[in-house]
């Protein structure tokens, strides 16, 4: 019986410090390396996404300026009889003062309508007549 105690005990200790000690130093270094990789990971996340964003902004940027420096802007004025009312994206007739784009093709429509048509659909061409709105 009590050999059987001093056995255990002693045994038991052993048993449990090799244990602690293996398993707490590579448990760390583990850590360490997956918390190195997850940052690793995660910056590259962020470098990535900032460079889609940089390209989307420059993308928007270059279409914006290619729109007004190519497409003929006018103000609305109903007084001028105007062949077009109505915007044919938002099919909202269009109110005095209002600033509009007038393509080659003759379509009119909202700057901020066809703003969007351009830069988030990425879609060069009249909704209308698909003609080239860049020509
Ligand atoms: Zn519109
Ligand atoms: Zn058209």
């Amino acid at each position: 019986m009590g050999l059987g105690d001093l056995n255990g005990e002693p045994m038991s200790k052993i048993a449990d410090l090799p244990e602690e000690n293996h398993n707490s130093h590579p448990n760390e270094e583990d850590e360490d390396e997956i918390f190195f990789y997850g940052m690793l990971f995660l910056g590259l996340g962020v470098f990535i996404f900032f460079i889609l964003v940089l390209v989307v902004v420059i993308d928007n940027c270059r279409a914006r300026r290619a729109l007004s420096k190519r497409v003929n802007k006018l103000t609305y004025d109903d007084s001028l009889n105007p062949t077009e009312t109505n915007c044919p994206i938002c099919i909202q007739d269009f109110i005095n003062g209002e600033i509009l784009y007038v393509l080659q093709c003759t379509h009119v429509y909202h700057k901020k309508c066809l703003s969007e048509h351009v830069i988030s659909y990425k879609n060069k061409r009249c909704p209308v007549c698909r003609a080239n709105i860049f020509g």
